[in-house]
């Protein structure tokens, strides 16, 4: 996308014109949460005064325009992700409650003691966290899988790692430290040799990647609202109709149920089967919202983006002495990049690019195991979207060498 693209592109988000310790704002940080456009924060305002009430409950007007607007963003989950029949999906908080779904309800019903999950080395703790939970208490064994000599997870050690007792094999679609595309087809085939499933994080993928669970084979995606754009508290689960109405339920409550006696309940269809209680109805409806002003502007094209400034912003980096960047090189890189300001420690480095107005994280990104991988304890990580401009990405690359020659001088040689 060129400049004036973007610079119109820009001011469908309202807070990038904010400004923080009298700079303006350069927010660097979309990977943990993107801003907002202005149509979802409409949509969900246009629900709020004029459709809200319970959905699927009432017989009155309004529960059945709130009911229809929350199914209509079901179905166009469903169609951003390539899934042909929407009772796949199901609304969630977040990806991190999506993947406790799968490894609840398949894990605890479908899975015996000793069998396996293959997770790789650079989940995100909720695509791991949710497995052990499921090793502790049902006996499962969770293994897995490093990365290769070209920084990405080694697809060779996964096949290979693959057996009888594997059962689900979990990973990434694109890592939220690594920032590369994990090919999808290749894993689902590994894991459908065996009869295993393969169940993907897509939290980093869906802002960034066209996404297609039918061509890529997979058979459970998840992701977050507040990553594309969306509001907080929703996010959604897809998984193969097929396997879901199999599956007992995750909670259970109003909604959820078929038939229910004071010492007995049976359940609903998919999807509301998985869906106990009230849902986040607004939320849906920007969430739908979200994903209409993503596929407005274009996956590809954003993804284009993404990756040519993880390109711009790593050859910045990596001409500085004293500067490490991690993650492997290559046109299925983009959004995403961790560095350290060697002998400073990454807090720092953020709240030194905060001083001027750059917004970065700091922290083992939630990928500890990685973290481990990669030798280090924590990283910075500054993280690209489809608002974020070429001449920010220059003044942050200009920052981190400001840091770097900032704590350099700071350090006075003993005499
Ligand atoms: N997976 C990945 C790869 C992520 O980056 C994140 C968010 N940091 C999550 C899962 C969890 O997302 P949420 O906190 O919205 O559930």
């Amino acid at each position: 996308m060129d400049d004036d693209r973007i610079a119109v592109l820009r001011r469908d988000f309202p807070i990038l014109e904010r400004r923080v310790n009298d700079r303006p704002l350069v927010y660097l940080d979309s990977a943990a949460s993107g801003q907002m456009p202005e149509a979802v924060m409409a949509a969900v305002d246009d629900y709020r005064r004029h459709h809200h009430a319970n959905v699927h409950r009432g017989a009155h007007t309004l529960s059945a325009e709130a009911t229809d607007r929350y199914e209509a963003a079901r179905a166009r989950v469903a169609r951003f992700l390539g899934a042909p029949d929407p009772r796949g999906v199901v609304f969630t908080r977040n990806a991190t409650e999506a993947l406790n779904l799968v490894a609840h309800a398949y894990g605890r019903s479908r899975m015996q003691p000793g069998d396996e999950v293959l997770v790789t080395v650079a989940e995100h703790h909720a695509n791991l966290v949710p497995w052990h939970l499921l090793a502790q208490d049902h006996g499962v064994v969770v293994k897995g899988v490093g990365l290769g000599a070209d920084g990405r997870v080694d697809l060779d050690a996964l096949e290979a790692a693959i057996g009888p007792r594997t059962k689900i094999v979990a990973t990434f679609h694109v890592s939220n430290v690594l920032g590369y595309v994990q090919p999808l087809r290749r894993i689902a085939d590994a894991a459908h040799a065996v009869g295993a499933l393969c169940v993907v994080d897509g939290a980093q993928a869906a802002p960034h990647v066209a996404i297609d669970v039918a061509a890529a084979g997979v058979d459970a995606y998840a992701f977050s609202g507040h990553k594309v754009g969306g509001p907080t508290g929703i996010g959604a689960l897809w998984m193969r109709p097929d396997v879901l109405e199999t599956l007992p339920p995750f909670l259970g409550g109003g909604e959820m149920i078929r038939k229910v006696e004071v010492d007995r309940s049976t359940y609903a269809d998919i999807p509301m089967r998985f869906e106990a209680g009230t849902p986040a109805i607004a939320e849906a409806i920007g969430l739908a919202a979200a994903l209409d002003y993503l596929d407005g502007v274009g996956m590809d094209a954003i993804w284009d983006h993404d990756r040519e400034l993880v390109a711009r912003a790593l050859r910045g980096l990596d001409a500085l002495d004293g500067v490490e960047t991690y993650g492997p090189r290559g046109p299925d890189r983009g959004g995403i990049v961790p560095f350290n300001v060697v002998g400073v420690h990454p807090h720092d480095v953020a709240s030194f690019l905060d001083a001027e107005g750059i917004a970065v994280r700091a922290g083992h990104h939630c990928a500890q195991p990685l973290m481990k991988a990669l030798g280090v304890a924590s990283t910075a990580r500054a993280s690209f979207w489809l608002y974020t401009t070429r001449a920010e990405v220059d003044g942050f690359v200009a920052a981190v060498a400001g840091v770097r020659d900032f704590f350099a001088g700071a350090v006075e040689p003993v005499a």
